[in-house]
């Protein structure tokens, strides 16, 4: 267990309560809400910053 930020709304979370997960590249991301992930596979390079 681990609290993890959604990366669409911010919202901070626990990993084991979160609504909705994916997986993008090599990460595992969690969500408060199945509206969230939607939002993220729509658009995810809006949402993940790399380097
Ligand atoms: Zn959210």
């Amino acid at each position: 267990m681990a609290m993890v930020t959604d990366p669409v709304c911010g919202m901070e979370l626990d990993d084991s309560q979160a609504a909705a997960q994916t997986i993008y590249g090599d990460e595992r991301y969690f969500f408060c809400s199945e509206d969230c992930r939607r939002t993220f596979e729509e658009n995810p390079e809006e949402f993940v910053t790399t380097g």
